[in-house]
């Protein structure tokens, strides 16, 4: 025998038992996005590289280390989406989406694609629901899709969550600010992990994600961006809690909230749930208001999240699957021609809109009847020498009927209501 083939490493099989639990989730993300106006979008699966280099930022852990980066026949460098934002960004340039009233309110359920280490919940393909509105510089909207994720969790019951909430300002102020951060991390250099000393030039702001012990205690003590936001800013953020105090929205003000990606700007925000391990987060986002000049189009404000699916389903609580309903399984008693029967009998019960299984794998009629149990079917039409009948499962009487149509009409009748 060959060896064995295995899917990849850090990815999953969603498996047919996955479905009723992640579809779920989609379902509920779906009803309250559509109802607050997002429309779906798909972009494709890769994308130029510069897209991500340019959007989500040449000094970012995505772009030095995790991206799926290929040449294509033509010499073109590509890359599979490792996050959703640049993408939407860049379809809503290249179909003039600024044309329409603003903001443009879009919502994506995708898979994206980074090379990180897989741990639990920390995979290399993985699916997140996102949302994005593009086109208004409005704290309402920093606060409306604050409120739409907070929906989306709590009905799809993920536990134990608490959002956290910050302001980055605008570039200006974050660049005046990473100067102060970066005089701070020099002069306490040597109690800092190697991989953050080396990146004080390039990208200072992420030794607040740092586990390191010694990294920890450095920026215990160091300067908070939020102390330096400039008026407007400041005045931005004050609207954006107070939107959200008014809608009863609880959140926590995390100074040392920094997110992975260079397009942000003002309003960052996580959500994160105790009932998962290290890889807390589970779903993020914040204003970019500068991301869609960053990929060649005009200033442009947005703003938008992700939530990861598989996080979201190991944070929820679990829930009983409700069994497919089948209103009618077909067996068949007969040799001769029975199975070709049977077939047209679950044809035409199929075409009368039932739910139809049939006998697939040659069992006994005993067997046939214990596996039209075993799936919770609500009549077995069985074929034999003298005709058909219908046994209804859940009172156990059986009787005769004259032909197909009158088996599908009876089965139609007594259909739950689904
Ligand atoms: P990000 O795009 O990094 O802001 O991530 C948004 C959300 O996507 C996170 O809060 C996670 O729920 C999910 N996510 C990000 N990276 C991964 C990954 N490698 N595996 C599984 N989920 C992820």
């Amino acid at each position: 025998m060959s060896q064995r083939i295995q899917a990849p490493r850090g990815t999953s099989d969603v498996l047919p038992e996955d479905w009723p639990a992640r579809r779920g989730a989609e379902a509920v993300a779906q009803r309250i996005l559509e109802a607050a106006g997002y429309r779906r979008i798909e972009t494709p699966t890769f994308e130029a590289t510069e897209l991500f280099a340019r959007g989500v930022g040449e000094s970012t852990d995505i772009v030095q280390k995790e991206m799926y980066t290929f040449e294509d026949a033509g010499g073109r460098s590509q890359t599979l989406r490792p996050e959703g934002t640049a993408p939407v960004a860049r379809a809503y340039l290249e179909h003039g989406m600024h044309k329409a009233p603003q903001p443009v309110k879009l919502w994506y359920l995708s898979s994206f694609f980074r090379q990180e280490k897989p741990q639990a919940g920390r995979f290399r393909q993985f699916w997140q629901i996102g949302a994005e509105a593009i086109g208004s510089a409005d704290p309402a909207v920093d606060a409306e899709l604050i409120l739409l994720l907070h929906a989306i969790l709590t009905e799809s019951r993920v536990r134990d969550v608490q959002l956290r909430l910050s302001s980055l300002g605008t570039p200006a102020a974050r660049s005046e600010y990473r100067a102060h951060l970066q005089e701070h991390l020099r002069a306490n250099a040597d109690d800092l992990s190697g991989e953050v000393r080396e990146r004080i030039d390039l990208n200072p702001l992420r030794a607040f994600d740092s586990d390191h012990p010694g990294t920890k205690r450095v920026m215990a003590s160091a300067p908070r961006l939020l102390d330096h936001l400039d008026a407007d800013d400041a005045a931005h953020f004050a609207e954006v809690r107070a939107l959200l105090d008014a809608a009863g929205i609880p959140y926590e003000i995390d100074t040392t909230l920094v997110r992975g990606m260079d397009y942000y700007t003002r309003t960052v925000f996580e959500f994160v749930s105790g009932a998962l391990g290290a890889q807390s987060a589970v779903g993020g986002g914040g204003r970019y208001d500068g991301l869609i000049e960053m990929i060649g189009g005009p200033p442009t404000p947005g703003n938008g999240w992700a939530a990861g699916i598989e996080r979201m389903l190991l944070a929820a609580e679990q829930r009983p699957e409700p069994q497919p309903v089948v209103d009618l399984y077909v067996a068949s008693a007969k040799h001769d021609n029975g199975h070709v029967e049977a077939f047209a009998l679950a044809a035409e019960a199929r075409r009368a809109g039932l739910a139809v299984q049939q006998e697939l794998a040659g069992r006994s009629l005993k067997g046939q009847l214990k596996q039209a149990d075993r799936i919770g079917a609500r009549y077995v039409a069985i074929l034999g020498d003298e005709g058909i009948a219908l046994k209804d499962m859940e009172s156990g009487e059986q009787e005769t009927v004259e032909s197909a149509a009158a088996a599908v009409a009876r089965a139609l009748k007594g259909r739950h209501p689904g």
